[in-house]
């Protein structure tokens, strides 16, 4: 990390400021070749200060900014930090960062900043991650879950788990280097039943995957029934503004659209799907096709009925697709005279009756939502935290480890295995929060970063 590196840390576009950052050695030696102001040059200011000035080069100004000097190792990335708040827009902002470039910097690949300071041990590997979330957090909830994440909570629990290892690891490796004295009984049983409650909290770690990929990736929800029964009109009450196009005409929603919808804090991501039948056009029948596709990789259903009118074969067909996914009816048009009469087999699912005209039982639909999805799990779990993928998949071989540890240790074997896979446990608990990690696992989660980050 010898290297100087600048990028534009703010979107493209034009906007009251935007602020180029730079990280690295020669930071300082960089700023003071561009800036120019009354008081002195900026290695020779003090450090989380900000100045006002002009940047440019041979006497030619190109913006007229304020500069923050930030000296390591208090920044974000561990390093000299300048940030240069320049006017938004694309021009001035460009025109900066090119001077950055042509004095001493290199183009900050994406993530890079957090990179180093996760690098630099500002942040463990999780609170990283977690920058991300809290970038791309589009609910309360979600927001809330990735700043618990950054605030360290998450890397709390874990190292703890660490912690609680290392210990157990030291009775075991110190029986080895004395293999006379064997560990009494007691010790014994002692250790055994903490691998099994490290096992039982790293389970209750697991367990919160489930809301964690919920918050980062939205619940998949298709809105379906045959033509007509209102699904369009129920996306739009859902969404609180017009969206899909409402028209009379059977079948007229050509395409799946998706939509983004905050209920209750949750991320919802709304497919409208064409009305399922036998389509006679080809645009209609990729329509339906799509429906089917978008219902067959959804996690919720909503299975939208025309309580005004009978059940018939249509409504019983899309039954079909209910299977494996979480349901709900909803009988809309309530707001005319009721004429359709549940089967049998479809009383056993939760029902709300709306009128996507009037907005009547919208808010006990979108309550519905929230419960048949995730109760009150999410904000409300006892660890308030949430984990991703990679975690769940560290968590899940720390598991294996101990298990296999705890089963050698229930039939006596000897403490060589039991330490060796005390040891495996501890380097798959130690990749959640990056004490153990190759430059593989780096690579892929910077690059899901913006540049600039
Ligand atoms: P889709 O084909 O299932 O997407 O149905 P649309 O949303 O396009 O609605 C079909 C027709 O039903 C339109 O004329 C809507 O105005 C009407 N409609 C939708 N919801 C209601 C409702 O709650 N009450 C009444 N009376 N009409 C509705």
């Amino acid at each position: 990390m010898d290297e100087t590196i600048a990028a534009i840390s703010t979107p493209v576009g034009e906007a009251g400021l935007a602020v180029i950052r730079v990280s690295g050695p020669g930071a300082l030696a960089l700023a003071d070749r561009i800036f120019v102001s009354r008081r002195g040059q900026p290695s020779g200011f003090k450090t989380h200060t900000v100045h006002l000035g002009a940047v440019g080069q041979d006497r030619r100004a190109v913006d007229q900014v304020m500069l923050t000097v930030m000296r390591a190792p208090h920044t974000y990335t561990g390093e000299d930090v300048v940030e240069i708040s320049c006017h938004g827009g694309l021009l001035p902002a460009r025109a900066t960062l090119a001077l950055c470039l042509q004095n001493g910097a290199r183009l900050a690949e994406p993530g890079e900043f957090t990179k180093r300071a996760f690098l630099n041990g500002r942040l463990d590997l999780t609170q990283a991650e977690a920058v991300m979330d809290l970038i791309q957090s589009r609910t309360e909830r979600a927001h809330t879950a990735a700043l618990h994440a950054l605030q360290g909570r998450l890397s709390a629990k874990v190292n703890a788990i660490r912690d609680q290892l290392v210990t157990i690891l030291a009775h075991f490796e110190a029986h080895i280097d004395f293999p006379e004295e064997d560990i009494s009984p007691n010790v014994r049983a002692q250790l055994n039943q903490q691998i099994k409650s490290i096992i039982g909290q790293l389970a209750d770690l697991l367990r919160t995957a489930r809301e964690g990929r919920i918050l980062r990736k939205g619940i998949v929800t298709a809105i379906v029934g045959r033509p007509n029964v209102g699904k369009s009109s129920l996306l739009n009450a859902l969404l609180g503004e017009e969206r899909a196009i409402v028209t009379p005409i059977p079948g007229t929603t050509r395409d799946t659209i998706e939509e983004f919808a905050d209920i209750r804090g949750i991320p919802f991501r709304l497919i409208d799907t064409a009305g399922v039948r036998n389509a006679r056009g080809k645009i209609e029948q990729m329509g339906v096709l799509r429906s089917e596709a978008s219902a067959y990789r959804c996690e919720l259903l909503l299975h939208v009925l025309d309580s005004s009118r009978r059940f018939t074969s249509a409504d019983e067909s899309i039954a079909k697709h209910h299977d494996g996914k979480i349901v709900i009816l909803v009988l809309n048009k309530t707001d005319l005279r009721r004429q359709l009469t549940l089967p049998q087999m479809l009383n056993n699912i939760p029902q709300v009756q709306v009128s996507a005209r009037t907005g009547c039982g919208i808010d006990v639909l979108k309550e519905t939502l929230a419960e048949q999805t995730v109760g009150n799990q999410i904000g409300h779990s006892h660890l308030d935290i949430t984990i991703n993928e990679r975690h769940a998949a560290a968590i899940k071989s720390t598991i294996k480890w101990l298990t296999d540890a705890d089963n050698e240790a229930e039939t006596g074997a000897s403490h060589e295995i039991i330490v060796q896979q005390i040891r495996l446990a501890l380097d798959s608990v130690g990749e959640v929060v990056g004490k153990t990690t190759t430059e593989d696992i780096l690579a892929k989660i910077f690059s899901t970063f913006c540049i600039g980050k």
